[in-house]
């Protein structure tokens, strides 16, 4: 008996492998477990591991989908974008400078302003959470640093940019003034140091000179500036829309382009049209009163009562908004027109807070241009017109 047990163990040893239990109760029991079972359970321990990895794997993949979506969610860039829908594919960005319009679609995405270069890589991480496509088009609406700042980062994305032809002049005499400035500085700070060291004034003189030209030859300005000019106006066939870029004369800067989607009937104004603020008139870069009334004359001329405005700074607008900004500008300059050729003086006029408090109350005051800088102004636009009209006393 004990021989044929010994002799079974043997034949187990050899074939084969004791197993035994880790459980109690059959822990008299040895699980005995042949070549053939090892094969399988190996089978099914490789095929386990195979479908742990698996589990793994997707859980893993799992976790970085959620994590990048919420990364999405909370995605707080230190420039803030903010969207909204205008009408059909048509939208509009607001952050730090002036209102960007966005138009999407099959063709690609097509682009008003640009704000500032910090804000590009927000804005187009906005433009993509609207479309998988890429900006193709940008127009600048004229060449103030709030809406053509982002230009250098759009080329380099392969975007092309188009401007009225005096957006390009403009951005291209401050790129030059920008060059002509710092030559100045290294000029007088060369000219200090060579006197300093003994020079006469001739000698110190020409050796500022020769640095500052030296430096001059390595300071090249790069064409970044818009690749497109036109003169009057340019039709765009793009995204199922026929896109209208029409020039305005001397409004807002020498330079200022409305862009109108005839389709959507929406309309973005650029800086011509401020939303609930005193505008910005700059008389140093072409601009005017009376061009901005015109040009305020021409978009009333264009839109009706469901038309969508987008102003260069303020919110989406109507055409009242529109007529209220212009019978308020009227208003102003007819008043202080009448103060000064009554013989006000200008202290006098700029104290009579009354004329402006309709719109102050409403705050118009609150915006870049302040009450006091905006009456400044129509008091000097006011001058001007009005210097031999004035009562004699
Ligand atoms: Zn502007």
């Amino acid at each position: 008996m004990i021989r044929t047990f010994l002799l079974l163990i043997s034949f187990f040893l050899l074939s084969g492998q004791v197993v035994f239990s880790q459980n109690d109760s059959d822990a008299a029991q040895p699980k005995i477990t042949t070549n053939k079972q090892k094969k399988k359970e190996a089978k099914k321990q490789a095929k386990l591991k195979e479908a742990q990895e698996k589990q793994i794997e997707k859980e893993t993949k799992d976790f970085a989908d959620e994590k990048m979506k919420s990364n999405e969610a909370n995605y707080i860039p230190t420039y803030p974008v903010a969207t909204v829908k205008v009408r059909d594919s048509i939208y509009m960005l607001t952050g730090r400078g002036g209102n960007i319009g966005l138009c999407v679609g099959k063709d690609g995405a097509f682009m008003i302003d640009d704000q500032f270069a910090e804000g590009t890589e927000a804005i187009l991480k906005s433009v993509s959470n609207i479309t998988d496509k890429s900006v193709r088009f940008l127009i600048n609406t004229h060449h103030h640093g709030d809406h053509t700042g982002g230009n250098k980062n759009m080329l380099e994305e392969g975007v092309v940019i188009f401007a009225h032809e005096n957006v390009r002049k403009r951005l291209i005499d401050e790129a030059r003034k920008k060059v002509q400035d710092s030559l100045e500085k290294i000029y007088q700070k060369n000219l200090e140091k060579f006197s300093k060291d003994g020079y006469g004034e001739d000698k110190a003189a020409t050796g500022a000179k020769r640095v500052a030209e030296n430096v001059e030859a390595s300071m090249k300005i790069d064409n970044t500036f818009p690749f497109i000019t036109f003169e009057d106006d340019l039709t765009f066939h793009f995204n199922d829309q026929k896109i209208l870029v029409f020039h305005v004369h001397n409004a807002h800067t020498d330079g200022d382009s409305m862009v109108y989607f005839t389709d959507s009937n929406v309309l973005h104004t650029g800086d011509v049209f401020f939303n609930g603020k005193y505008p910005y008139i700059d008389i140093n870069n072409g601009g005017s009163f009376d061009g901005y009334i015109n040009a305020l004359s021409k978009i009333l001329m264009l839109v009706d009562e469901d038309t969508k405005i987008i102003p260069g700074h303020g919110e989406i607008a109507k055409m009242k908004d529109v007529k209220y900004t212009k019978s308020m500008l009227e208003f102003l300059h007819s008043k202080v027109a009448y103060h000064y050729v009554g013989r006000k003086s200008k202290e006098q006029i700029m104290a009579m807070k009354d004329i402006t408090k309709e719109f102050d109350d409403k705050g118009y005051g609150s915006g870049f241009i302040s009450t006091e800088k905006f009456m400044d102004f129509i008091y000097e636009d006011v001058a001007l017109k009005y210097k031999d009209k004035r009562v004699k006393q």
